[in-house]
């Protein structure tokens, strides 16, 4: 089944004045797994719900394969929304919960039979028909209230930080399973949710949002590896963000100078990448640590500093490196060697070595990043700080 795109163009909503989407673009294909991914308060529920038409927007127009939607109420449009709290009738059985659309649109008892077998089955929830929600663990009411809104063919899936309420083994086994259901039926699903690692182990492509503003667009692996703002780059995993100067920028790779060392380094878009003031960031897994006597490859750049901290993770080793900036340079060692993979001891001098499209040329940001997803993450503010 083809459809289910959308366009939201110049969207905004303000509540009593204070904007919360401040007027977005995006364009939603139809058939992806699309999430919108942000910090708490960046406007994620706002937008989703005027998708939905829950809220009404101060301006701009969502389209529905191509039909401005914005007017009508959410009964009108093809789209369907799962929430955190699952909203299941209590009193009624699994199967009377998943046909009850069905029945208030009056389809034929033979068709409510096959579709409710239907969606239960993909769910993994047919030999649960019988009982009631308060007989179901979290997982299981997620999943019939997932079963409950496909039912209805929408074209449009929404759900709002859906496994929020789950643990986090669940979470990541569900995570899979809503996956799988999204190809399987092949509708659009516009996912909300705070959680990095969610969002990269699930999305087609990542609408990365901060203070009511898309930040970046792209998939998982563009997002991650290749972030256009200090922001993104913050919020998505560990980086290590520095103050950097361009020296020259051309077909996206760049020269600058950063933790007093030239660096070559590949840009995310050289049009927004003049030469002056910007940030880099290089991801702790991209860096190998050398010795200062070893010769360095060619092409590849070597940052000079003092081992600090060695911290033994189990399956990797983290070394936090004196690069002589604010801040250290966090390299993270997988210990395919054991508990001994990592020679180097702190005092010793060493090379932090990377290839040039490790270090990734930034647009600063003026958005801090909110980072209660890891403990290395370095706060972009306290990065960027002149020092
Ligand atoms: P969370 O992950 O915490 O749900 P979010 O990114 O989904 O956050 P929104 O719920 O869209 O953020 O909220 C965006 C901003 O709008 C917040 O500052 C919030 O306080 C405000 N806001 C949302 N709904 C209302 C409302 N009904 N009345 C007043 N302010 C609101």
């Amino acid at each position: 089944m083809t459809g289910g795109a959308i366009r939201l163009l110049q969207l905004a909503k303000s509540f009593d004045g204070v904007p919360a989407v401040t007027g977005i673009d995006l364009d939603i294909p139809g058939g992806q797994f699309y999430s919108l991914l942000g910090a708490s308060g960046c406007g994620k529920t706002t937008t989703l719900r005027m998708i939905a038409g829950f809220e009404k927007p101060d301006s701009g127009r969502i389209e529905l394969d191509g039909h401005d939607v914005a007017g009508d109420p959410p009964h009108k449009r093809p789209v369907n929304t799962v929430f955190q709290t699952y909203a299941l009738f209590p009193f009624m059985s699994v199967w009377d919960n998943v046909a009850f659309g069905l029945r208030y649109q009056k389809t034929s008892r033979e068709e409510t039979r096959r579709r409710v077998g239907e969606a239960l089955d993909l769910v993994r929830m047919t030999d649960f028909a019988k009982r009631r929600p308060a007989q179901l663990s979290g997982g299981q009411q997620q999943r019939v209230a997932l079963a409950r809104a496909l039912v209805l063919r929408p074209r449009v899936l929404l759900l709002d930080e859906p496994l929020g309420a789950l643990d986090a083994k669940l979470r990541k086994q569900l995570q899979l399973e809503l996956r799988a259901v999204q190809r399987e039926v092949e509708i659009t699903f516009v996912y909300v949710t705070h959680d990095q690692e969610e969002a990269l182990t699930m999305s087609d492509r990542i609408a990365v949002m901060a203070n009511g503003r898309v930040e970046q667009v792209g998939s998982p692996t563009e997002i991650y590896s290749a972030p256009a703002t200090t922001y993104v780059a913050g919020f998505l995993g560990a980086a290590n963000i520095f103050d950097a100067d361009v020296v020259e920028s051309a077909d996206g790779s760049a020269i600058c100078s950063a933790v007093s060392t030239r660096l070559r380094a590949a840009t995310h878009d050289t049009a927004r990448c003049p030469p002056g003031p910007a940030a880099i960031v290089i991801r702790p897994e991209r860096i190998s640590l050398q010795s200062v006597d070893e010769p360095v490859s060619a092409g590849h750049n070597a940052i000079a500093g003092t081992v600090g901290e060695v911290v033994y993770l189990g399956a990797s080793t983290q070394v936090h490196v004196d690069v002589g900036a604010d801040h250290a340079m966090v390299v993270e060692i997988p210990n395919h060697s054991g508990p001994q993979s990592v020679p180097h001891q702190p005092g010793s001098r060493v090379h932090c070595v990377c290839t040039p499209d490790a270090v990734r040329v930034l647009t600063r940001s003026p958005v801090a990043v909110v980072s209660d997803h890891t403990t290395d993450a370095v706060e972009p503010q306290n990065a960027l700080a002149p020092g």
